[in-house]
């Protein structure tokens, strides 16, 4: 009887959460999840921002090695989960060649790239209200893979910060693709080490960033759709041939696109 009865609480309790993760628990990672729309989650304490339709989304950093805690409240209960995050080897990827400026920059560079990165801090900062991340990535460009995520970048024999996205190659002028719906929330055409640059906010602190783009398709503050033509391929900024940099933050976390991609 006392069984059937913790039986019956513990039931009503998963159902009273109706907690859901999507992806992989792992360095890198991003979790799209739901839950009713009256719970609260927190995660490593902090709290979580959930749609009017139970939507919320969360990153996991290249170098996460502790568990995650997750702290879910209803009304009536609370429980906490510990979630194990896989480790994961990754790659070193020497690229030589590159326009000695571009890897060593001079003062006057330095005062631009100052520049140039306040702005992308700024709109890598948006955490707005929107959920289109709950209708799922779609890749923005075919192509062949050559750089991954999280490799360890050595520029002209010269260690630098591990990269952060995913190289896609494709021949210039080739049109990239919007991974999902969207508001652009930067799109400039040359900057020092991105070049032609756009940025798009997907909600709840997810920010896709496209650079090397030799054209823009879109401007700031408009709103996208799923699969819509947002630029095309190009070699610009620090770039040795024409190929797209994905990347996605959420909340300044760089996460791992091959992870989220549904094709
Ligand atoms: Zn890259």
């Amino acid at each position: 009887m006392k069984k059937l009865k913790i039986l019956i609480i513990f039931l009503f309790c998963s159902q009273a959460y109706g907690l859901e993760f999507n992806g992989k628990f792992t360095q890198g990672g991003l979790i799209i999840g739901k839950t009713n729309p009256s719970n609260k989650i927190f995660l490593d304490e902090k709290p979580l921002k959930i749609s009017p339709s139970g939507n919320f989304v969360f990153g996991i950093s290249r170098e996460r090695s502790k568990d995650l805690k997750i702290e879910i409240k209803s009304k009536s209960s609370s429980k906490i989960l510990k979630k194990k995050i896989t480790k994961r080897k990754f790659r070193i990827q020497r690229i030589d060649g590159l326009p000695k400026r571009k890897v060593t920059p001079n003062e006057e560079d330095m005062k631009r790239i100052r520049k140039e990165g306040r702005l992308i801090v700024k709109a890598k900062n948006i955490n707005s209200n929107f959920d289109f991340f709950s209708n799922g990535f779609i890749r923005p460009l075919k192509g062949i893979t050559t750089g991954v995520y999280g490799s360890q970048r050595i520029l002209n024999g010269k260690k630098r910060r591990p990269h952060y996205g995913i190289d896609i190659a494709s021949p210039k002028g080739t049109s990239i693709k919007s991974p999902n719906d969207g508001k652009v929330v930067l799109a400039e055409k040359d900057l020092f080490f991105t070049g032609g640059t756009l940025m798009i906010d997907h909600g709840h602190g997810l920010i896709s960033i496209y650079s090397h783009l030799e054209n823009l398709k879109v401007e700031s503050n408009q709103q996208i759709k799923k699969g819509q033509i947002i630029g095309t391929v190009g070699s610009t900024g620090r770039s040795t041939g024409p190929h797209l940099d994905f990347r996605l933050y959420w909340n300044n976390i760089a996460v791992d696109p091959d992870l989220v991609f549904k094709n």
